[in-house]
Order: structure tokens, then sequence, then C-alpha cells
């Protein structure tokens, strides 16, 4: 019998039934509220000091995700267009345009 990844100690790594991975890490809330995000987890998502998370909340799940504050491919802030979720500026825009048959 396969052992639940959620519930007890909480420190099992495996995927949720609803495909959220368990990450098997826990922090626990500083006097003001604080917790820190594993370093293993800031580096997967590339998530730099001054980076910006949106705070959304589903039932009783906090869910913290990066806000895209800067184009993908260049890195460029200026002249920001959102798709699909990522930011893309002008520049970067127009040479994708040139690519179109
Ligand atoms: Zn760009």
């Amino acid at each position: 019998m396969a052992k639940r990844a959620s519930g007890g100690g909480g420190s099992e790594v495996g995927i949720l039934s609803n495909g959220i991975k368990n990450t098997g890490m826990n922090r626990k809330l500083d006097v003001l509220g604080r917790i820190v995000i594993p370093a293993e987890i800031r580096k997967s998502l590339d998530l730099k000091e001054g980076g910006v998370l949106d705070i959304s909340l589903d039932e009783d799940r906090i869910i913290l995700t990066p806000r895209q504050d800067a184009c993908v491919f260049c890195g460029g802030r200026s002249e920001l267009k959102g798709y699909g979720g990522r930011m893309i500026c002008s520049s970067c825009l127009a040479g994708l345009d040139s690519l179109r048959a």
C-alpha cells in the first residue's frame, strides 16, 4: 500500500492527487509571518532577490506565483506585453514577427 504524500510529518516527496508536487520541505513562520523559500526552489524557478511573488489563495492553500516582469527572451523591462503568462518586449516581439513567412 502506497503511503500518502501529505499529512503526518509531511516530509515525503511525491505527487499529490491533483498533480501538485510535494517537495517534502517545510518552514516555520517567523514572528512577522515571514518564511524563507528554500534555496533549491528559488534556484529552480530562477527567483532572485527583489523579485515579486503574487499571492493567491486556493481554499486553505497559499499559492505564490513569480511575477514575470521582464522579457522572457532578453530580460528587458521596457514596453512589455503579456502572452501566455510570460512577458515579451517590443523589440523581441518585432524580432519574432520577422520570423513569420
Ligand atoms: Zn526582449
